[in-house]
């Protein structure tokens, strides 16, 4: 797709403030692809100040009417949904099928999710003498990271337009493209100048004014720990609501009942999908010490056939992060036994897939997000050992459990630490609540769940 030079601001592609520009780069080959407007303080404001002018009206069109313009984008996103795997394919690097699949199939889910949640959420509740309307927050400020990157916006556009309120999206440098196409489709479905407004830019510049602005009642941001913490103070600082989406590092636990190919199997492979970067992926495999060295022996086979059909790591820089946690795996003692820090390919910012064995709970790889295709594999010694080590990081975002019972499976389950547990491979469902306990994070995405996020309650005594 062609690059848009303006930015999606009241209902049309308007002139950046400033003259500063955003490479886009295609991390397979190296090749810059596009350039977008690395958006300023000044054009943060114009964006709120349009956002803030359309929320009257938005906020009182009737809910069926909201609805009915979810669907028209839900829509046009079908129509587009080539077009929209062709362009996450070219900025992140995920390969096309997986774009089609899940970057392009994801996000018509989750807006068809939100135009029938808009349809029937009555927006009103009684209690004794009280009836409590579920009112707009007002003007949303979504900050979005690059790593699903159409996904992470429309998780928070919806539910936020299907709710009433209006939004000022500043998605990420290395994933501006899908973020210019969805700001098309939105206008493309015809909803209201000003409803939705697009500013690209840098996180520290345009990402810091949006999430600093007084005109923004709710920051919604998805994205590293470290920045998340900052936004959380500043919006608390000014008594705004805040929504945050933060890292991960989950835990599968295999527990000795499982049956351990296929735990191992699909363990794998929900770590090396979108090149481990994932937040809710389930980096730490959690094995009894009897099944160790054959679970080990199955990750490293199963690793090994990825090597081929992986896609890259997002940038350079992305690349280079991944690469010194697989040097601090090996200089911590973690035995590597697929992978490693030879690239694989001459050109592209490919990482090899990779697995370490050895791996002890206090170690640098089993602590923090690496985000990348790396899994350690640790052993526990009792159902109490793999507890304390599943719950024993700062996160708590996802994880997973496998038993040959699924009741011995849930009721360990119950016990993490952590907002979303798949059991024996349980699929992705768009309308459960996503987020974290702990340092993951500050709220909820998706489903009903998801739409409360944006709304306030009022309470009228009778
Ligand atoms: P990041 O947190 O820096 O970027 C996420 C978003 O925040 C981007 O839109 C960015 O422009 C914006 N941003 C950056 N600094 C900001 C600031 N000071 N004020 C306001 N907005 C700001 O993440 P990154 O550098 O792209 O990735 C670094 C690491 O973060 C990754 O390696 C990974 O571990 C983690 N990460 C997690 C997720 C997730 O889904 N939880 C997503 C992306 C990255």
């Amino acid at each position: 797709m062609k690059a848009h030079d303006g930015m999606y601001i009241d209902g049309a592609w308007r002139p950046a403030a400033g003259r500063d520009v955003i490479e886009v780069v295609n991390p397979a080959d190296e090749q810059v692809i596009g350039r977008v407007p690395a958006g300023t303080a000044a054009d943060v404001d114009t964006a709120v100040r349009a956002a803030r002018t359309a929320l009257p009206g938005w906020a009182a069109t009737p809910p069926a009417d909201r609805a009915a313009r979810l669907a028209a984008l839900r829509d046009v996103l079908v129509a587009r949904k080539d077009e929209i795997a062709e362009t996450v394919t070219a900025e992140l690097g995920s390969p096309l099928k997986f774009s089609e699949g899940v970057h392009a199939g994801v996000p018509i889910a989750v807006s068809g999710s939100y135009a029938e949640l808009a349809a029937t959420c009555s927006f009103e509740e009684k209690a004794g003498n009280s009836t409590v309307y579920l009112e707009p927050i007002g003007v949303v400020g979504a900050i979005t990271p690059w790593n699903y990157p159409l996904h992470q916006i429309v998780a928070k556009v919806a539910p936020a337009l299907a709710a009433g309120c209006t939004v000022v999206l500043k998605p990420a440098e290395d994933t501006p493209l899908v973020a210019q196409l969805f700001a098309e489709a939105v206008h493309e479905a015809g909803l209201p100048a000003g409803v939705f407004n697009l500013v690209t830019g840098r996180g520290p510049v345009a990402g810091q004014a949006l999430a600093e602005h007084p005109g923004v009642d709710l920051v919604s941001f998805t994205g590293s720990t470290a920045v998340g913490r900052q936004i959380g103070a500043v919006a608390g600082a000014a008594v705004k609501k805040v929504a945050l989406e933060l890292g991960g590092k989950s835990a599968n636990v295999i527990l000795p009942s499982a049956d351990l190919a296929k735990a191992v199997n699909v363990g794998v492979a929900n770590v090396m999908s979108n090149s481990g970067q994932t937040c809710s992926a389930w980096t730490r495999m959690l094995v009894h010490r009897d099944q160790y060295d054959e679970a080990v022996e199955l990750a490293a086979a199963a690793a090994a056939k990825y090597g081929e059909r992986i896609g890259p790591v997002v940038s350079a820089k992305q690349q280079a992060r991944v690469l010194g946690y697989i040097e601090k795996g090996v200089a911590e003692g973690a035995r590597l036994v697929a992978g490693g820090t030879e690239p694989p390919r001459e050109r592209g910012y490919f990482v090899s897939p990779t697995v370490f064995a050895d791996v002890t709970p206090e170690m640098t790889i089993a602590q923090e997000e690496i985000f990348g295709p790396v899994l350690s594999i640790l052993k526990y010694e009792d159902e109490e050992d793999a507890l304390r080590i599943a719950n024993g990081t700062v996160y708590g975002l996802a994880g997973a459990v496998w038993a040959g019972d699924e009741a011995e499976a849930v009721a360990f389950a119950r016990r993490m630490d952590t907002g979303q547990v798949d059991i024996n491979g349980g699929r992705f469902n768009p309308l459960a609540p996503f987020g974290g306990y702990k340092q993951s994070g500050v709220g909820r995405e998706l489903g009903s769940h998801g739409l409360t996020e944006y709304l306030q309650t009022k309470s009228l005594q009778f």
